[in-house]
């Protein structure tokens, strides 16, 4: 193994089951390709965690990875096939980026982090010479995997407020942690069945031994009827605010949250004019999300 190869190893954080077996250089194309070999003996499954033998190598694949220089740098493998008893040949996932993603985890790191200081996905896609859908799809994984890792433990205060979307009359829910003051969820509509689905967020995570878990009640099953809720919310326009660690779940306008609302309105329409505006409500929740929910965005492999 040249010294250079053994470098870009060292470099991308490999161990020894992965081999840098060529480092090219295109200065017409300003482009550097690496190209990593698997020489492991054993591998994970992907589907039960079992280590088990190698079945083969899937197609060679490309992922985008941080520049070198100024030159554009692609990570070039082929990706060995697990053959486990249990759940049979399954490809598996590579150290340096997630699964069906097309870039590396240090790129969408970087991207990631840019990605506030851009205003919008337009801005960001220009600057990493990617298209809009790219930046986007990265900024929705960055938001799926904030969520499976979120602490809701300490939440007590939450409040329910809605946001206009889209031209005309359409509206979304949103409920936030007044204590932490972050954006929780955010859904369609803003009626019954919507208040119903931001409930389901906060009540179906966290650990289930969890005395707090198990104290949470939504409001339908702690007296408060539903469609009195929803009008008093959405008539008066005030924000509604539940505290269901207490034994006695209530509801109350407040004062004190509608003016912590109003800083999460401020930050949403930004998001709005900077985006010029949503036509898709997935898009429009995975900004807000991004943006306001202080999630963990930062893949964790690399995060340390
Ligand atoms: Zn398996």
């Amino acid at each position: 193994m040249s010294k250079l190869t053994e470098h870009s190893r060292q470099l991308l954080s490999l161990d020894a089951s992965w081999e840098v077996s060529e480092v090219s250089l295109s200065l017409e194309e300003k482009r550097v390709e690496i190209t990593l070999v698997h020489r492991g003996g054993r591998v994970m499954c992907p589907e039960c965690d079992t280590r088990c033998s190698i079945a083969d190598h899937g197609p060679e694949r490309m992922w985008r990875h941080l520049d070198t220089m100024q030159f554009e740098t692609l990570l070039r493998a082929r990706t060995p096939r697990s053959k486990c008893k249990t759940c049979g040949v399954k490809t598996t996932t590579v150290p340096w980026a997630g699964k069906h993603s097309r870039f590396t985890l240090m790129f969408e790191a970087f991207a990631i982090e840019i990605l506030p200081a851009c205003g919008n996905v337009k801005s960001a896609a220009g600057l990493l010479d990617l298209d809009w859908d790219s930046v986007h799809s990265m900024m929705k994984r960055a938001v799926e995997r904030g969520l499976l890792c979120r602490d809701l433990e300490s939440l007590q205060y939450v409040g329910i407020d809605e946001k206009s979307f889209c031209r005309g009359h359409s509206y979304v829910s949103i409920l936030t942690d007044l204590t932490d003051h972050r954006v929780l969820e955010v859904v369609e509509d803003r009626t019954e069945e919507a208040t119903d689905k931001l409930w389901a967020c906060v009540l179906t995570t966290g650990s289930p031994t969890s005395k707090k878990v198990k104290s949470r009640r939504s409001p339908s099953t702690c007296g408060l009827p539903l469609p009195i809720r929803s009008k008093r919310m959405f008539r008066k326009q005030t924000l509604c605010m539940i505290d269901f660690l207490s034994a006695n779940i209530s509801m109350k306008e407040s004062t004190k949250c509608v003016a912590k609302s109003e800083g999460f309105n401020g930050r949403i329409q930004s998001i709005k004019s900077q985006a010029r505006g949503f036509r898709v409500f997935t898009n429009y929740r995975t900004r807000i999300l991004f943006n306001c929910g202080k999630l963990k965005v930062i893949p964790t492999e690399i995060s340390h």
